[in-house]
């Protein structure tokens, strides 16, 4: 079939797509991303096929076999590995006293190391626990039930920081260099943005040049999280430019392992928020810092790409953290609402309360077959899981954020007090504050859920863009032409097949009260084909700029893939037997599928005209803010990782 092929294509070119709408900023930016994005795919992509109207729920389903759950094997040993953990936790690790001091003590360092936690995904060669994708999505869960700041910390260094990088690109030589400092309690970092520089590193002002053998770094990196007691960090830098594959110059940005203790290197800042208020991270200053050659990673000019690929697997941990905290949240909002009685019933009786407790039920069961399908995914390594990665975490997250408000809320008065204070006043409690404040930052970092939207839609246009991605660009007229004759032969394959209705799809393996859902999912697909189709018709290279139009086409087609995978988890569970979560899923199936059909609607009917203008009107008015002015700052007092978590030593102030 002519969709298979596509979605399993391999080589496809990078294509930076000519558009005169965008500033040369814009264009440069463009030209970034699309130098640093995978452009083969491994598989088929359950998501990105939904995109071109093939709701391939076998994908998942795993051809008749069902969802799949964790190897028992391995399930044995992240079960062992969390007795544990969860000893130690409940003895040490106090998360209102982390949140409220600022700080996370020596004692909980030391018994991360004690623990191994800073080497969970390390193989065991290196000193590491080997533990496989599922495991280490489970311990930072386990860990953030207690403490957002520990998880956030050990996610920062696993998840973005050295050792993922490493595993991925790293040379023999580097694995066995760095590799065991982690078992041996070092922490790690990741550095890429800048005070200028957030969603868009294409205008990256940290530039690194060869010396001999030594690169030459030079500039600041802001809000790195553990970068203020790392031992060693990922630094980004602009290490040259180059000229791309359609003839534009671009900026090459490269990633180099840092030694904390190399001279040069400095933390300016320690930054506070919101919420993960122990975390230690910082604006890092590094001038004239010498490394030697042999700490880049992954060949000049490919950190950025590297990057990338890293938040495949590294980008996981939130969507798992997510997934769990709404779990957590949801037993305990189910016994909340059954003791709470207001005007004489139990306030989960009254409808908005009964709404509140189903919603937060039925998201976390859909976030954790989300979270879990992705785990599977990267443990398998088989399938490409880029849009699946992408949209777990931009789900999860905005879910999270959600459903932790609904719970709050459902919580009255109690859900705005601190746990601390409820329970010195005798009250049982989670702390609902503490994790609503935690887990806001998960919508902006690792990439927004904006910069989530653009990434899932260059990728959902992917076989567009590379069946007809050469009438927009400066190909000569012979190409134009033979691009328009392609065009026509595939679409014209492919536009009749949209228009099958879905009743013919009979979903034979899945249990008949299943079957109705998966034929609306399925016709869902074909309508959110047919839409993104017609738009790139009606909009032409503009479409690109239709951010908002895109984003609710995205939304449609994760909508669509996480209620296959709730359906597809459901449906194995009944074959086991167990007919607990059939009115989570049909509840969930139900909202969802009216939550879609709003969102196709407003892809029609907007207001989006209106907002640009008004925006537009707003910030014609508006000054501009002052510089960001850091020149004034100097190195701070601060401990160091493996001093830390073995004992205490003070790294010097400069
Ligand atoms: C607690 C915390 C921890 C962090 N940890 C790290 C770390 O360890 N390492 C690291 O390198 N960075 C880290 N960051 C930085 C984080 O990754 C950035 O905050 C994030 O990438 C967004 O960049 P920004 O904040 O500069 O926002 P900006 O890029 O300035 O964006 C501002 C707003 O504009 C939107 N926007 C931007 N570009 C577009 C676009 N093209 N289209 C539509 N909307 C757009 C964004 O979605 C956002 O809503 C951390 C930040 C925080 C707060």
């Amino acid at each position: 079939m002519e969709l298979d092929r596509a979605c399993q294509r391999k080589g496809v070119n990078a294509m930076a797509i000519e558009n005169k709408n965008r500033t040369a900023e814009e264009d440069a930016s463009i030209n970034v991303a699309e130098e640093s994005r995978e452009t083969t795919w491994k598989s088929k992509s359950y998501m990105g096929s939904i995109f071109v109207g093939d709701f391939d729920i076998d994908i998942p389903h795993r051809r008749g076999c069902g969802f799949p759950e964790q190897d028992p094997a391995d399930k044995a040993t992240g079960d062992s590995i969390l007795a544990n953990i969860k000893k130690w936790a409940d003895e040490y690790l106090d998360g209102e006293q982390i949140d409220r001091d600022e700080s996370i003590p020596g004692h909980v360092w030391a018994g991360l190391k004690d623990l191994n936690l800073f080497a969970i995904k390390i193989p065991k060669q290196y000193g590491g626990l080997g533990m496989s994708q599922t495991n280490y999505m489970r311990i930072l869960s386990l860990i953030s039930r207690y403490c957002g700041s520990v998880a956030a910390t050990l996610s920062a260094h696993q998840s973005i920081g050295v050792p993922q990088p490493i595993k991925l690109a790293g040379t023999q030589a580097q694995k066995d260099k760095w590799l065991p400092k982690f078992a041996e309690g070092w922490i790690s970092a990741f550095a890429l943005t800048e005070p200028n520089v957030g969603s868009d590193p294409a205008n990256m002002a940290t530039e690194a040049y060869l010396d001999g053998d030594e690169w030459v770094i030079n500039g600041e990196k802001l809000w790195c999280t553990n970068g203020v007691v790392a031992d060693v960090i990922v630094v980004m830098a602009k290490s040259g430019t180059r000229v791309t594959s359609s003839g534009k110059e671009i900026n090459e940005i490269s990633a180099f392992i840092v030694e904390t203790d190399t001279p040069g290197v400095e933390i300016i800042h320690r930054c506070k928020f919101m919420g993960i208020r122990a975390v230690e991270n910082g604006l890092l200053r590094f001038t004239n810092c010498r490394v030697p050659a042999e700490n880049l990673i992954g060949g000049q000019g490919n950190g950025l790409k590297l990057a990338l690929s890293t938040l495949n697997d590294g980008r996981l941990s939130i969507p798992a953290i997510a997934a769990d905290n709404i779990q957590y949240v949801s037993e305990f909002s189910a016994r909340w609402g059954k003791t709470r009685e207001q005007w004489g019933r139990n306030i989960g009786a009254h409808e908005p309360g009964s709404e509140k407790i189903a919603q937060i039920q039925s998201a976390g069961y859909a976030m954790a077959a989300f979270s879990d399908y992705c785990a599977y995914l990267s443990d398998e390594g088989k399938q490409d899981m880029r849009m699946e990665a992408a949209a777990a975490k931009m789900f999860n997250t905005e879910l999270l954020w959600d459903t932790m408000d609904t719970a709050l809320q459902l919580r009255g008065g109690r859900g705005y007090e601190t746990s601390e204070s409820l329970r010195a006043r005798g009250e049982f409690d989670i702390p609902i504050e503490r994790m609503l404040r935690d887990s806001r930052i998960n919508r902006i970092v690792e990439g927004t859920t904006d910069i989530m939207h653009l990434f899932l839609a260059r990728e959902a246009l992917d076989w567009h863009l590379s069946n007809a991605g050469a009438l927009f660009g400066r190909a000569s007229a012979w190409t134009k032409i033979k691009t328009v004759a392609k065009c026509a032969w595939i679409y014209s394959g492919w536009i009749p097949k949209l228009l099958v209705p879905s009743i013919f799809r009979r979903f034979r393996s899945f249990h008949s009260t299943l079957r109705p859902y998966l034929r609306s999912l399925d016709s869902r697909s074909r309508k959110l084909a047919r839409t993104l189709f017609t738009q790139m018709i009606l909009q032409g290279p503009k479409l690109e700029m239709k951010q908002l139009t895109l984003a609710r086409l995205v939304d449609v087609g994760t909508e669509i893939a996480v209620c296959g995978l709730v359906l597809s988890r459901v449906d194995t569970e009944i074959k086991a037997g167990s007919y607990d979560n059939l009115l989570t899923a049909r509840y969930w199936a139900k909202t969802r599928l009216a939550h879609i059909d709003q969102l196709f609607r407003a892809v029609w009917r907007n207001n989006d005209a209106d907002a640009k203008i008004l925006a537009a009107e707003q910030m014609l008015r508006a000054e501009h803010l002052p510089k960001v002015d850091t020149s004034h700052l100097k190195m701070i007092e601060t401990d160091v990782g493996r001093d830390i978590t073995n004992g205490k030593k003070r790294k010097g102030v400069s």
